[in-house]
Protein backbone atom coordinates (compact mmCIF):
# COMPACT_ATOMS: atom_id res chain seq x y z
CA UNK A 1 0.00 0.00 0.00
CA UNK A 2 1.07 3.91 -0.53
CA UNK A 3 1.24 6.58 1.83
CA UNK A 4 -1.63 7.96 -1.01
CA UNK A 5 -3.82 4.84 0.13
CA UNK A 6 -3.59 5.97 3.23
CA UNK A 7 -4.69 9.51 3.41
CA UNK A 8 -7.79 9.12 5.78
CA UNK A 9 -9.95 11.39 7.28
CA UNK A 10 -8.30 12.79 10.80
CA UNK A 11 -9.12 10.94 13.89
CA UNK A 12 -8.61 12.33 16.99
CA UNK A 13 -5.58 10.16 17.26
CA UNK A 14 -4.18 11.71 14.12
CA UNK A 15 -5.14 15.08 15.85
CA UNK A 16 -3.36 14.37 18.37
CA UNK A 17 0.05 13.89 16.05
CA UNK A 18 -0.47 16.21 14.57
CA UNK A 19 -0.33 18.58 17.51
CA UNK A 20 3.15 16.59 19.12
CA UNK A 21 4.37 17.39 15.42
CA UNK A 22 3.95 21.13 15.80
CA UNK A 23 5.53 20.84 19.28
CA UNK A 24 8.78 18.93 17.46
CA UNK A 25 8.36 16.28 19.60
CA UNK A 26 9.67 12.69 19.35
CA UNK A 27 12.24 14.33 16.72
CA UNK A 28 9.13 14.90 14.86
CA UNK A 29 8.72 10.60 14.22
CA UNK A 30 6.18 9.02 14.40
CA UNK A 31 6.38 4.78 14.87
CA UNK A 32 3.54 2.57 16.37
CA UNK A 33 3.18 -0.73 16.92
CA UNK A 34 0.67 -3.49 16.39
CA UNK A 35 1.20 -5.93 19.75
CA UNK A 36 -0.85 -9.15 18.86
CA UNK A 37 -0.90 -11.94 22.06
CA UNK A 38 0.02 -15.09 19.50
CA UNK A 39 -3.23 -16.77 21.71
CA UNK A 40 -5.59 -17.14 18.91
CA UNK A 41 -6.48 -15.61 15.33
CA UNK A 42 -7.04 -12.45 14.41
CA UNK A 43 -10.77 -10.97 14.10
CA UNK A 44 -12.53 -8.04 12.33
CA UNK A 45 -12.03 -6.47 15.91
CA UNK A 46 -8.11 -6.62 15.01
CA UNK A 47 -8.00 -5.60 11.85
CA UNK A 48 -9.41 -2.28 13.28
CA UNK A 49 -6.32 -1.83 15.32
CA UNK A 50 -3.97 -2.90 12.40
CA UNK A 51 -5.56 -0.42 9.78
CA UNK A 52 -4.96 2.61 12.55
CA UNK A 53 -1.83 1.71 13.48
CA UNK A 54 -0.58 0.94 10.18
CA UNK A 55 -2.53 3.25 8.19
CA UNK A 56 -1.35 6.11 10.92
CA UNK A 57 2.73 5.20 10.31
CA UNK A 58 1.99 5.18 6.37
CA UNK A 59 -0.28 8.82 6.72
CA UNK A 60 2.74 10.21 8.41
CA UNK A 61 5.63 8.63 6.28
CA UNK A 62 6.36 6.36 10.37
CA UNK A 63 6.71 3.21 10.75
CA UNK A 64 4.65 0.77 12.49
CA UNK A 65 6.49 -2.58 14.29
CA UNK A 66 4.64 -5.76 14.36
CA UNK A 67 5.26 -7.31 17.88
CA UNK A 68 4.08 -10.47 19.57
CA UNK A 69 3.10 -9.90 22.96
CA UNK A 70 3.90 -13.21 24.18
CA UNK A 71 4.66 -13.37 27.87
CA UNK A 72 1.86 -15.66 28.72
CA UNK A 73 3.96 -19.15 27.04
CA UNK A 74 1.10 -21.71 28.21
CA UNK A 75 -1.47 -20.04 25.41
CA UNK A 76 0.43 -19.26 22.75
CA UNK A 77 1.51 -21.68 19.59
CA UNK A 78 3.47 -21.23 16.74
CA UNK A 79 0.38 -21.27 14.88
CA UNK A 80 -1.13 -18.96 15.82
CA UNK A 81 2.06 -16.40 15.28
CA UNK A 82 2.58 -18.07 11.76
CA UNK A 83 -1.46 -17.10 11.17
CA UNK A 84 -1.06 -13.38 12.55
CA UNK A 85 1.90 -12.69 9.71
CA UNK A 86 0.40 -14.06 7.19
CA UNK A 87 -3.23 -11.92 7.98
CA UNK A 88 -1.34 -8.70 8.57
CA UNK A 89 0.29 -8.69 4.72
CA UNK A 90 -2.90 -10.13 3.40
CA UNK A 91 -4.39 -6.82 4.42
CA UNK A 92 -1.89 -5.21 2.31
CA UNK A 93 0.80 -3.86 5.59
CA UNK A 94 4.37 -4.84 6.09
CA UNK A 95 6.49 -3.99 9.30
CA UNK A 96 9.09 -1.97 9.73
CA UNK A 97 11.98 -4.27 9.61
CA UNK A 98 11.95 -7.95 11.15
CA UNK A 99 8.81 -9.97 13.09
CA UNK A 100 9.60 -8.65 16.93
CA UNK A 101 8.80 -10.55 19.72
CA UNK A 102 8.46 -9.27 23.48
CA UNK A 103 10.50 -11.87 24.23
CA UNK A 104 13.56 -10.59 23.04
CA UNK A 105 13.20 -7.92 25.56
CA UNK A 106 13.49 -10.93 28.36
CA UNK A 107 17.17 -10.26 29.35
CA UNK A 108 16.40 -6.50 29.60
CA UNK A 109 12.90 -6.63 31.50
CA UNK A 110 14.68 -8.97 33.62
CA UNK A 111 17.88 -6.28 34.55
CA UNK A 112 14.95 -3.65 34.57
CA UNK A 113 13.45 -5.76 37.60
CA UNK A 114 16.50 -6.31 39.47
CA UNK A 115 17.09 -2.22 38.64
CA UNK A 116 13.46 -1.54 40.16
CA UNK A 117 14.27 -3.62 43.30
CA UNK A 118 17.73 -2.14 44.15
CA UNK A 119 15.73 1.40 43.78
CA UNK A 120 13.49 -0.04 46.69
CA UNK A 121 10.93 -0.30 44.53
CA UNK A 122 10.13 -3.45 44.05
CA UNK A 123 9.83 -7.06 46.60
CA UNK A 124 9.15 -10.77 46.34
CA UNK A 125 5.99 -11.22 47.94
CA UNK A 126 5.40 -14.70 49.84
CA UNK A 127 1.85 -13.82 49.74
CA UNK A 128 -0.58 -16.84 47.75
CA UNK A 129 -2.70 -15.71 45.06
CA UNK A 130 -5.60 -15.46 47.23
CA UNK A 131 -4.03 -13.72 50.08
CA UNK A 132 -2.73 -11.21 47.46
CA UNK A 133 -6.16 -10.97 46.49
CA UNK A 134 -7.61 -10.31 49.90
CA UNK A 135 -5.15 -7.67 50.60
CA UNK A 136 -5.61 -5.82 47.26
CA UNK A 137 -9.14 -4.58 48.85
CA UNK A 138 -11.96 -3.12 46.15
CA UNK A 139 -13.23 -0.32 44.67
CA UNK A 140 -14.64 0.73 47.61
CA UNK A 141 -11.88 0.13 50.16
CA UNK A 142 -8.05 0.52 50.14
CA UNK A 143 -5.58 -2.36 50.27
CA UNK A 144 -3.52 -3.61 53.28
CA UNK A 145 0.31 -3.72 52.61
CA UNK A 146 2.09 -7.28 52.59
CA UNK A 147 3.79 -8.40 55.57
CA UNK A 148 6.50 -9.33 53.09
CA UNK A 149 6.40 -5.63 51.90
CA UNK A 150 9.45 -4.06 53.37
CA UNK A 151 12.16 -6.97 52.98
CA UNK A 152 15.60 -5.37 52.57
CA UNK A 153 16.90 -5.17 48.93
CA UNK A 154 19.57 -7.94 49.72
CA UNK A 155 16.67 -10.25 50.52
CA UNK A 156 14.40 -9.34 47.38
CA UNK A 157 18.11 -9.83 45.34
CA UNK A 158 18.19 -13.25 46.47
CA UNK A 159 14.37 -14.76 46.23
CA UNK A 160 14.16 -12.92 43.18
CA UNK A 161 17.20 -14.56 41.86
CA UNK A 162 16.03 -18.00 43.27
CA UNK A 163 12.85 -17.49 41.85
CA UNK A 164 15.11 -17.39 38.20
CA UNK A 165 16.87 -20.74 39.22
CA UNK A 166 13.35 -22.66 39.74
CA UNK A 167 13.73 -22.97 43.32
CA UNK A 168 10.25 -21.86 43.91
CA UNK A 169 6.89 -23.80 42.91
CA UNK A 170 4.10 -21.72 40.95
CA UNK A 171 2.44 -19.30 43.16
CA UNK A 172 5.09 -19.59 46.01
CA UNK A 173 6.02 -16.23 45.55
CA UNK A 174 5.73 -13.24 43.00
CA UNK A 175 7.98 -10.21 41.97
CA UNK A 176 5.43 -6.91 43.05
CA UNK A 177 5.89 -3.35 42.45
CA UNK A 178 6.28 -1.46 45.40
CA UNK A 179 3.51 1.69 44.50
CA UNK A 180 0.50 2.38 46.53
CA UNK A 181 -1.75 -0.33 48.24
CA UNK A 182 -4.14 2.83 48.40
CA UNK A 183 -4.55 4.30 45.26
CA UNK A 184 -7.93 4.65 44.08
CA UNK A 185 -6.62 2.70 41.14
CA UNK A 186 -6.28 -0.82 41.70
CA UNK A 187 -3.77 -1.52 38.78
CA UNK A 188 -1.15 0.63 41.36
CA UNK A 189 -1.73 -1.67 44.07
CA UNK A 190 1.77 -3.18 44.16
CA UNK A 191 1.22 -4.67 40.64
CA UNK A 192 2.83 -8.08 40.48
CA UNK A 193 5.62 -7.16 37.80
CA UNK A 194 7.34 -11.20 37.37
CA UNK A 195 5.78 -14.59 38.01
CA UNK A 196 6.92 -17.89 38.45
CA UNK A 197 5.63 -20.28 35.22
CA UNK A 198 7.54 -23.53 34.71
CA UNK A 199 6.87 -23.64 31.02
CA UNK A 200 8.35 -24.29 27.98
CA UNK A 201 7.84 -20.76 25.74
CA UNK A 202 7.50 -21.15 21.66
CA UNK A 203 10.28 -18.12 21.48
CA UNK A 204 12.81 -18.66 24.70
CA UNK A 205 12.76 -22.03 24.82
CA UNK A 206 13.24 -23.19 28.79
CA UNK A 207 15.59 -20.23 29.37
CA UNK A 208 12.88 -18.76 32.04
CA UNK A 209 10.67 -19.63 34.52
CA UNK A 210 9.51 -16.78 35.81
CA UNK A 211 7.77 -14.59 33.02
CA UNK A 212 7.44 -10.66 33.36
CA UNK A 213 3.53 -9.29 33.10
CA UNK A 214 1.68 -7.82 30.38
CA UNK A 215 1.95 -4.26 32.31
CA UNK A 216 5.83 -4.38 32.84
CA UNK A 217 6.25 -5.79 29.20
CA UNK A 218 4.35 -3.29 27.28
CA UNK A 219 5.25 -0.09 27.67
CA UNK A 220 9.05 -1.10 28.36
CA UNK A 221 8.56 -2.69 25.08
CA UNK A 222 7.21 0.39 23.41
CA UNK A 223 10.42 2.32 24.81
CA UNK A 224 13.24 -0.19 23.38
CA UNK A 225 11.43 0.07 20.14
CA UNK A 226 11.23 3.85 20.19
CA UNK A 227 7.48 3.78 19.68
CA UNK A 228 6.31 7.53 20.11
CA UNK A 229 2.56 6.25 20.00
CA UNK A 230 1.29 2.98 21.60
CA UNK A 231 -2.76 2.86 20.41
CA UNK A 232 -4.29 0.88 22.43
CA UNK A 233 -8.02 -0.10 23.33
CA UNK A 234 -10.15 1.71 26.42
CA UNK A 235 -9.84 -0.99 28.45
CA UNK A 236 -5.90 -0.46 29.18
CA UNK A 237 -7.29 3.44 30.21
CA UNK A 238 -6.58 2.17 33.40
CA UNK A 239 -3.45 0.72 33.02
CA UNK A 240 -2.13 4.31 31.76
CA UNK A 241 -0.93 5.44 35.23
CA UNK A 242 1.30 1.98 35.72
CA UNK A 243 2.12 2.30 31.71
CA UNK A 244 3.89 5.53 33.02
CA UNK A 245 5.02 4.87 36.45
CA UNK A 246 7.12 2.36 34.55
CA UNK A 247 8.42 4.60 31.91
CA UNK A 248 9.41 7.14 34.71
CA UNK A 249 10.44 5.14 36.84
CA UNK A 250 13.24 2.76 34.94
CA UNK A 251 16.37 4.02 32.59
CA UNK A 252 14.11 3.50 29.11
CA UNK A 253 15.84 5.08 25.92
CA UNK A 254 12.61 6.68 25.03
CA UNK A 255 9.12 8.04 26.19
CA UNK A 256 6.55 6.20 24.69
CA UNK A 257 2.66 7.43 25.58
CA UNK A 258 -0.19 5.32 25.20
CA UNK A 259 -3.54 6.49 23.55
CA UNK A 260 -7.01 4.77 23.86
CA UNK A 261 -9.63 4.43 21.05
CA UNK A 262 -12.79 1.88 21.28
CA UNK A 263 -12.98 -1.42 20.35
CA UNK A 264 -14.91 -2.30 17.45
CA UNK A 265 -18.24 -5.05 18.42
CA UNK A 266 -20.13 -6.20 15.81
CA UNK A 267 -23.34 -7.37 16.00
CA UNK A 268 -24.03 -11.51 15.63
CA UNK A 269 -20.83 -12.42 16.10
CA UNK A 270 -18.62 -12.25 18.89
CA UNK A 271 -14.86 -10.32 18.85
CA UNK A 272 -12.57 -11.93 21.11
CA UNK A 273 -10.15 -14.47 20.35
CA UNK A 274 -10.82 -16.85 23.84
CA UNK A 275 -14.91 -16.79 22.94
CA UNK A 276 -13.52 -17.73 19.33
CA UNK A 277 -11.25 -20.50 20.56
CA UNK A 278 -14.31 -22.61 22.21
CA UNK A 279 -16.51 -22.23 18.97
CA UNK A 280 -13.26 -23.83 17.24
CA UNK A 281 -12.69 -26.68 20.10
CA UNK A 282 -16.35 -27.85 21.02
CA UNK A 283 -16.42 -28.06 16.77
CA UNK A 284 -19.55 -25.42 16.69
CA UNK A 285 -17.56 -23.90 13.51
CA UNK A 286 -15.16 -25.99 11.14
CA UNK A 287 -11.66 -24.22 12.07
CA UNK A 288 -10.32 -20.78 13.24
CA UNK A 289 -10.75 -19.92 9.34
CA UNK A 290 -14.63 -21.21 8.83
CA UNK A 291 -16.15 -18.54 6.58
CA UNK A 292 -18.95 -18.07 8.72
CA UNK A 293 -16.13 -16.86 11.94
CA UNK A 294 -15.81 -12.97 12.12
CA UNK A 295 -11.82 -13.87 11.97
CA UNK A 296 -9.78 -12.25 9.43
CA UNK A 297 -8.79 -15.92 7.57
CA UNK A 298 -12.63 -16.88 7.75
CA UNK A 299 -13.50 -13.81 5.96
CA UNK A 300 -10.83 -14.08 3.62
CA UNK A 301 -12.28 -17.57 2.51
CA UNK A 302 -15.66 -15.99 3.21
CA UNK A 303 -14.53 -14.30 -0.20
CA UNK A 304 -13.49 -10.63 1.65
CA UNK A 305 -10.86 -9.08 0.35
CA UNK A 306 -8.12 -6.74 1.89
CA UNK A 307 -9.59 -3.64 0.78
CA UNK A 308 -13.04 -4.27 1.50
CA UNK A 309 -12.10 -5.00 5.31
CA UNK A 310 -10.08 -1.80 5.07
CA UNK A 311 -12.81 0.90 3.55
CA UNK A 312 -14.86 -0.78 6.20
CA UNK A 313 -12.32 0.17 8.83
CA UNK A 314 -12.15 3.78 7.28
CA UNK A 315 -16.13 3.79 7.45
CA UNK A 316 -16.59 3.18 11.26
CA UNK A 317 -13.80 5.53 12.17
CA UNK A 318 -12.08 5.88 15.59
CA UNK A 319 -13.39 7.37 18.61
CA UNK A 320 -13.25 7.10 22.04
CA UNK A 321 -17.16 5.91 22.64
CA UNK A 322 -18.15 2.29 22.39
CA UNK A 323 -20.43 0.53 20.15
CA UNK A 324 -22.03 -2.22 18.24
CA UNK A 325 -21.65 -1.80 14.62
CA UNK A 326 -23.81 -3.50 12.33
CA UNK A 327 -22.93 -6.54 10.39
CA UNK A 328 -24.37 -4.70 7.19
CA UNK A 329 -21.99 -2.61 7.49
CA UNK A 330 -19.09 -4.91 6.50
CA UNK A 331 -21.38 -6.65 3.97
CA UNK A 332 -22.26 -3.28 2.46
CA UNK A 333 -18.37 -2.76 1.79
CA UNK A 334 -18.02 -5.75 0.08
CA UNK A 335 -21.03 -5.63 -1.93
CA UNK A 336 -19.72 -2.64 -3.10
CA UNK A 337 -15.73 -3.87 -3.94
CA UNK A 338 -17.35 -6.85 -5.58
CA UNK A 339 -20.16 -5.17 -7.44
CA UNK A 340 -17.35 -2.76 -9.39
CA UNK A 341 -14.41 -5.93 -9.68
CA UNK A 342 -16.32 -9.14 -9.57
CA UNK A 343 -16.60 -11.14 -13.29
CA UNK A 344 -20.32 -12.52 -13.75
CA UNK A 345 -21.08 -15.77 -14.20
CA UNK A 346 -24.23 -18.07 -14.13
CA UNK A 347 -25.00 -20.57 -11.27
CA UNK A 348 -27.92 -22.65 -10.74
CA UNK A 349 -27.64 -23.77 -7.65
CA UNK A 350 -30.57 -26.26 -6.80
CA UNK A 351 -30.72 -27.28 -10.09
CA UNK A 352 -34.28 -28.46 -12.10
CA UNK A 353 -34.16 -30.41 -16.01
CA UNK A 354 -34.99 -27.99 -18.29
CA UNK A 355 -35.13 -29.74 -22.10
CA UNK A 356 -35.58 -28.17 -25.25
CA UNK A 357 -37.50 -30.07 -27.26
CA UNK A 358 -36.47 -28.03 -30.72
CA UNK A 359 -32.61 -28.18 -30.24
CA UNK A 360 -31.34 -31.13 -31.62
CA UNK A 361 -29.55 -33.35 -28.79
CA UNK A 362 -25.58 -32.67 -29.62
CA UNK A 363 -25.90 -29.31 -30.38
CA UNK A 364 -24.30 -26.37 -29.34
CA UNK A 365 -25.17 -22.51 -29.90
CA UNK A 366 -22.64 -20.58 -27.94
CA UNK A 367 -23.57 -17.03 -26.79
CA UNK A 368 -21.64 -13.89 -25.72
CA UNK A 369 -22.14 -12.32 -22.83
CA UNK A 370 -20.02 -9.52 -20.98
CA UNK A 371 -17.97 -10.51 -18.06
CA UNK A 372 -19.10 -7.34 -16.06
CA UNK A 373 -22.07 -5.43 -17.52
CA UNK A 374 -20.47 -2.03 -16.68
CA UNK A 375 -16.66 -3.16 -17.44
CA UNK A 376 -16.55 -3.67 -21.23
CA UNK A 377 -12.24 -4.29 -20.60
CA UNK A 378 -13.15 -7.38 -18.36
CA UNK A 379 -13.79 -8.91 -21.43
CA UNK A 380 -16.65 -11.65 -22.53
CA UNK A 381 -17.50 -15.41 -21.79
CA UNK A 382 -18.82 -17.93 -23.85
CA UNK A 383 -22.22 -19.92 -22.55
CA UNK A 384 -23.38 -23.10 -24.34
CA UNK A 385 -27.02 -23.03 -25.24
CA UNK A 386 -27.89 -27.05 -25.77
CA UNK A 387 -31.01 -29.31 -25.75
CA UNK A 388 -30.45 -30.21 -21.90
CA UNK A 389 -30.25 -27.57 -19.75
CA UNK A 390 -30.46 -26.39 -15.68
CA UNK A 391 -32.66 -23.52 -14.23
CA UNK A 392 -33.27 -22.63 -10.56
CA UNK A 393 -36.44 -24.97 -8.89
CA UNK A 394 -37.15 -22.17 -7.35
CA UNK A 395 -37.51 -20.27 -10.75
CA UNK A 396 -40.46 -22.12 -11.37
CA UNK A 397 -44.07 -22.21 -9.85
CA UNK A 398 -46.86 -24.53 -11.46
CA UNK A 399 -49.40 -22.05 -9.46
CA UNK A 400 -47.99 -18.92 -10.14
CA UNK A 401 -49.07 -16.28 -7.85
CA UNK A 402 -49.23 -12.73 -9.31
CA UNK A 403 -46.96 -10.94 -11.02
CA UNK A 404 -44.49 -13.69 -11.06
CA UNK A 405 -41.84 -12.89 -13.15
CA UNK A 406 -40.21 -16.36 -13.88
CA UNK A 407 -41.11 -19.81 -15.42
CA UNK A 408 -44.80 -21.53 -15.05
CA UNK A 409 -46.83 -24.11 -17.38
CA UNK A 410 -47.62 -22.17 -20.68
CA UNK A 411 -45.32 -18.74 -19.82
CA UNK A 412 -42.47 -17.70 -21.39
CA UNK A 413 -38.93 -16.59 -19.81
CA UNK A 414 -35.70 -15.05 -21.51
CA UNK A 415 -33.26 -17.71 -20.60
CA UNK A 416 -30.44 -14.64 -18.98
CA UNK A 417 -28.05 -14.07 -22.43
CA UNK A 418 -29.83 -16.01 -24.69
CA UNK A 419 -33.36 -16.92 -26.40
CA UNK A 420 -37.02 -16.78 -24.78
CA UNK A 421 -38.16 -20.50 -24.07
CA UNK A 422 -42.33 -21.48 -23.47
CA UNK A 423 -42.68 -24.00 -20.69
CA UNK A 424 -44.52 -26.78 -22.63
CA UNK A 425 -44.90 -30.00 -20.23
CA UNK A 426 -44.55 -30.56 -16.52
CA UNK A 427 -42.88 -34.21 -15.87
CA UNK A 428 -43.03 -35.82 -12.36
CA UNK A 429 -41.90 -38.80 -10.65
CA UNK A 430 -43.17 -42.04 -9.10
CA UNK A 431 -43.47 -40.13 -6.27
CA UNK A 432 -45.39 -36.85 -7.83
CA UNK A 433 -42.39 -34.58 -7.33
CA UNK A 434 -41.75 -32.27 -10.70
CA UNK A 435 -38.51 -33.82 -12.15
CA UNK A 436 -37.96 -31.90 -15.61
CA UNK A 437 -39.88 -29.48 -17.92
CA UNK A 438 -39.88 -29.52 -21.29
CA UNK A 439 -39.84 -26.32 -23.26
CA UNK A 440 -39.29 -24.63 -26.90
CA UNK A 441 -37.20 -22.02 -27.41
CA UNK A 442 -37.74 -18.68 -30.02
CA UNK A 443 -35.03 -18.83 -32.58
CA UNK A 444 -36.59 -15.05 -33.09
CA UNK A 445 -35.75 -13.62 -29.97
CA UNK A 446 -31.98 -13.91 -30.11
CA UNK A 447 -30.97 -9.94 -29.09
CA UNK A 448 -34.71 -9.29 -29.92
CA UNK A 449 -37.77 -8.73 -28.02
CA UNK A 450 -40.80 -11.13 -29.46
CA UNK A 451 -43.34 -8.78 -30.54
CA UNK A 452 -46.21 -10.81 -30.89
CA UNK A 453 -45.91 -11.84 -26.60
CA UNK A 454 -44.31 -10.27 -23.59
CA UNK A 455 -41.90 -12.81 -21.57
CA UNK A 456 -42.11 -12.88 -18.20
CA UNK A 457 -39.00 -11.67 -17.03
CA UNK A 458 -35.39 -13.03 -17.15
CA UNK A 459 -34.07 -16.08 -15.74
CA UNK A 460 -30.41 -17.71 -14.79
CA UNK A 461 -29.51 -21.31 -16.43
CA UNK A 462 -26.67 -23.41 -17.42
CA UNK A 463 -26.51 -26.28 -19.97
CA UNK A 464 -26.73 -29.64 -17.86
CA UNK A 465 -23.54 -31.55 -19.40
CA UNK A 466 -21.28 -28.24 -20.54
CA UNK A 467 -21.06 -26.82 -16.79
CA UNK A 468 -19.71 -27.59 -13.94
CA UNK A 469 -20.08 -28.97 -10.83
CA UNK A 470 -20.13 -27.23 -7.64
CA UNK A 471 -21.25 -27.14 -4.01
CA UNK A 472 -22.33 -24.08 -2.89
CA UNK A 473 -21.77 -23.17 1.05
CA UNK A 474 -24.47 -20.79 2.01
CA UNK A 475 -24.34 -18.90 5.48
CA UNK A 476 -26.30 -17.34 7.83
CA UNK A 477 -25.45 -15.06 11.20
CA UNK A 478 -23.03 -17.77 13.55
CA UNK A 479 -25.51 -16.35 16.50
CA UNK A 480 -29.25 -16.03 16.64
CA UNK A 481 -28.99 -13.08 19.18
CA UNK A 482 -28.12 -9.19 17.95
CA UNK A 483 -25.66 -9.25 21.25
CA UNK A 484 -24.67 -12.93 22.10
CA UNK A 485 -22.64 -11.63 24.74
CA UNK A 486 -24.91 -9.34 25.93
CA UNK A 487 -26.80 -11.54 28.20
CA UNK A 488 -25.85 -11.95 31.77
CA UNK A 489 -27.56 -15.40 32.87
CA UNK A 490 -27.15 -17.20 29.69
CA UNK A 491 -23.93 -17.87 28.52
CA UNK A 492 -23.00 -17.06 24.47
CA UNK A 493 -23.16 -20.76 23.45
CA UNK A 494 -26.70 -20.64 24.02
CA UNK A 495 -27.48 -18.03 21.26
CA UNK A 496 -25.39 -20.30 18.45
CA UNK A 497 -27.64 -20.37 15.16
CA UNK A 498 -27.97 -24.01 14.10
CA UNK A 499 -28.64 -23.16 10.58
CA UNK A 500 -25.97 -20.98 9.70
CA UNK A 501 -24.55 -23.37 7.32
CA UNK A 502 -26.80 -24.74 4.15
CA UNK A 503 -25.01 -26.72 1.59
CA UNK A 504 -25.96 -27.55 -2.31
CA UNK A 505 -23.95 -30.14 -3.29
CA UNK A 506 -25.56 -30.16 -6.77
CA UNK A 507 -24.94 -26.79 -8.36
CA UNK A 508 -23.29 -26.36 -11.87
CA UNK A 509 -21.47 -23.40 -12.93
CA UNK A 510 -21.22 -22.56 -16.57
CA UNK A 511 -18.59 -23.92 -18.43
CA UNK A 512 -16.28 -20.96 -18.57
CA UNK A 513 -15.39 -21.64 -14.38
CA UNK A 514 -14.17 -25.06 -15.22
CA UNK A 515 -10.31 -23.56 -13.43
CA UNK A 516 -11.42 -20.86 -10.95
CA UNK A 517 -8.91 -20.38 -8.67
CA UNK A 518 -8.93 -20.95 -5.29
CA UNK A 519 -10.00 -17.45 -3.84
CA UNK A 520 -11.66 -16.09 -6.83
CA UNK A 521 -14.71 -14.32 -6.87
CA UNK A 522 -17.82 -14.07 -9.05
CA UNK A 523 -20.92 -12.64 -9.10
CA UNK A 524 -23.53 -15.25 -9.92
CA UNK A 525 -26.09 -13.58 -11.78
CA UNK A 526 -29.12 -12.97 -9.41
CA UNK A 527 -27.70 -14.35 -6.81
CA UNK A 528 -25.00 -12.64 -4.75
CA UNK A 529 -21.38 -13.38 -4.67
CA UNK A 530 -19.30 -16.28 -4.12
CA UNK A 531 -16.01 -17.02 -3.96
CA UNK A 532 -13.72 -20.47 -4.71
CA UNK A 533 -13.26 -22.37 -1.47
CA UNK A 534 -9.62 -24.32 -0.74
CA UNK A 535 -11.29 -27.34 -0.45
CA UNK A 536 -12.49 -27.47 -4.25
CA UNK A 537 -11.29 -30.55 -6.15
CA UNK A 538 -10.58 -31.41 -9.87
CA UNK A 539 -14.09 -33.11 -9.68
CA UNK A 540 -15.95 -30.42 -7.76
CA UNK A 541 -15.28 -26.45 -7.10
CA UNK A 542 -16.63 -25.38 -3.81
CA UNK A 543 -18.09 -22.00 -3.52
CA UNK A 544 -18.54 -20.09 -0.51
CA UNK A 545 -21.57 -17.61 -0.88
CA UNK A 546 -19.92 -14.35 0.45
CA UNK A 547 -23.05 -11.89 0.55
CA UNK A 548 -26.42 -11.60 -1.35
CA UNK A 549 -26.84 -9.05 -4.01
CA UNK A 550 -29.17 -6.85 -1.47
CA UNK A 551 -29.09 -6.98 2.36
CA UNK A 552 -32.14 -9.47 2.54
CA UNK A 553 -31.07 -10.33 5.79
CA UNK A 554 -32.09 -7.09 7.15
CA UNK A 555 -35.46 -7.01 5.08
CA UNK A 556 -36.51 -9.93 6.45
CA UNK A 557 -35.74 -8.71 10.39
CA UNK A 558 -37.99 -5.61 9.47
CA UNK A 559 -41.09 -7.65 8.59
P1 LIG B 1 -8.99 -10.63 22.29
O1 LIG B 1 -9.84 -10.38 23.49
O2 LIG B 1 -9.76 -10.92 21.08
O3 LIG B 1 -7.91 -11.65 22.53
P2 LIG B 1 -7.05 -8.71 22.78
O4 LIG B 1 -7.20 -7.27 22.98
O5 LIG B 1 -6.71 -9.53 23.97
O6 LIG B 1 -8.32 -9.24 22.03
P3 LIG B 1 -4.53 -8.68 21.50
O7 LIG B 1 -3.90 -9.74 20.71
O8 LIG B 1 -3.94 -8.35 22.82
O9 LIG B 1 -6.03 -9.07 21.65
O10 LIG B 1 -4.74 -7.38 20.64
C1 LIG B 1 -3.80 -6.78 19.80
C2 LIG B 1 -4.27 -5.37 19.54
O11 LIG B 1 -5.53 -5.37 18.91
C3 LIG B 1 -4.41 -4.62 20.84
O12 LIG B 1 -3.83 -3.34 20.70
C4 LIG B 1 -5.89 -4.54 21.04
O13 LIG B 1 -6.24 -3.40 21.77
C5 LIG B 1 -6.43 -4.53 19.62
N1 LIG B 1 -7.78 -5.08 19.56
C6 LIG B 1 -8.20 -6.27 20.01
N2 LIG B 1 -9.53 -6.41 19.86
C7 LIG B 1 -9.97 -5.27 19.27
C8 LIG B 1 -11.25 -4.80 18.86
N3 LIG B 1 -12.36 -5.53 19.01
N4 LIG B 1 -11.32 -3.58 18.29
C9 LIG B 1 -10.22 -2.85 18.13
N5 LIG B 1 -8.99 -3.22 18.50
C10 LIG B 1 -8.85 -4.42 19.07
MG1 LIG C 1 -5.17 -9.80 25.11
Amino acid sequence: MTKNDSIKPNNFIHQIIDEDLRQGLNGGQVITRFPPEPNGYLHIGHAKSICLNFGTALKYGGECNLRFDDTNPEKESQEYIDSIISDVRWLGFEWAGEVRYSSDYFDQLHEWAIYLIEQGKAYVDSLSAHEMREYRGSLTEPGKNSPYRDRSVEENLELFQRMKEGKFAEGECALRAKIDMASPNINMRDPVIYRIRHAHHHQSGDKWCIYPSYDFTHGQSDALEGVTHSICTLEFEDHRPLYEWFIANLPVPAQPKQYEFARLNLNYTVTSKRKLKFLVDEGAVNGWNDPRMPTISGLRRRGYTPASIRNFCDMIGVTRSNGVVDMGMLEAAIREDLDSNAPRAMCVIDPLKLTITNMPEGEVEWFELPAHPKDEAMGVRKVPFTRNLLIEREDFAEVPPKKWKRLAPGEAVRLRGGYVVRCEEVIRDAQGEIVELQASFDPATKGANPTDYKPNGVIHWVSAEQSVACEVRAYDRLFTEANPDGDKERDFHQFINPESLTLFPHARAEIGLKHAAVESRYQFERQGYFCVDPDSTEEQLVFNKTVGLRDSWAKIQSK
